[in-house]
């Protein structure tokens, strides 16, 4: 599966807010948005008014870019939302919520999406105790994800539940720190996902 390997932080620049791409530097003075708080490139610094189009499409990409996809992949999630009953913005968020890499990384047992792909692809995680390895999978209402026997000593994953034990673990997770796994108790609301994302901006869009 494809994949953008450039500069994580420069994704964030030019969506102007921090996306959380890199672990524990995105909390730090290091972090590029609080040095560099402009678009990259030499007209980054440019004031421009964006149009109503302009506004869509960086929204689409931001929620892209947060949640690691292409742009295949991100459209047929808005038309699985799209298909499904409700809204369609809600929809499309908790598809992407629900996605096993995500899950994994709110789980605290990834310090950011990326690396709970890579504990994924790599066999690290079970799901009602039985292997998973693929990130894409659909997480379901009552199944138990947890880190594989063989991966639980990491250092990498230790450090990042303890990042995470510190910052608070989202309600509909219920996870056991110790243990290294955690309850999917149900898809989450709109209310508990990120106020910042503007899901309707990106059913503007695609519904053109
Ligand atoms: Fe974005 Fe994190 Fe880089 Fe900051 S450190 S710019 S939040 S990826």
């Amino acid at each position: 599966m494809a994949r953008y390997i450039g500069s994580k932080c420069r994704q964030c620049r030019r969506e102007g807010e921090k996306l959380f791409l890199k672990g524990d530097k995105c909390y730090t003075s290091k972090c590029a948005m609080e040095n560099r708080p402009f678009p990259p490139g030499q007209h980054g610094q440019r004031r421009t008014r964006m149009s109503d189009y302009a506004m869509q499409l960086r929204e689409k990409q931001k929620l892209r870019r947060v949640y690691g996809l292409m742009e295949k992949q991100f459209r047929l999630y808005y038309k699985e939302a799209d298909s499904q009953k409700g809204s369609t913005g809600e929809n499309l968020l908790q598809l992407l919520e629900c996605r096993l890499d995500n899950v994994v990384y709110r789980m605290g047992f990834a310090a950011s999406r990326s690396e709970a792909r890579q504990l994924v692809r790599h066999n690290g995680i079970t799901i009602n105790g039985r292997k998973m390895n693929i990130p894409s999978y659909q997480v379901k209402p009552g199944e138990t994800v947890a880190v594989a026997d063989g991966a639980k000593e990491q250092l990498r994953i230790q450090a990042a539940m303890d990042s995470q034990d510190s910052r608070g673990f989202a309600e509909w997770l219920d996870v056991d720190a110790k243990k290294k796994e955690g309850i999917f108790k149900s898809r989450p609301e709109r209310s508990e996902l990120p106020a910042s994302y503007k899901e309707h901006l990106v059913v503007e869009l695609y519904s053109k």
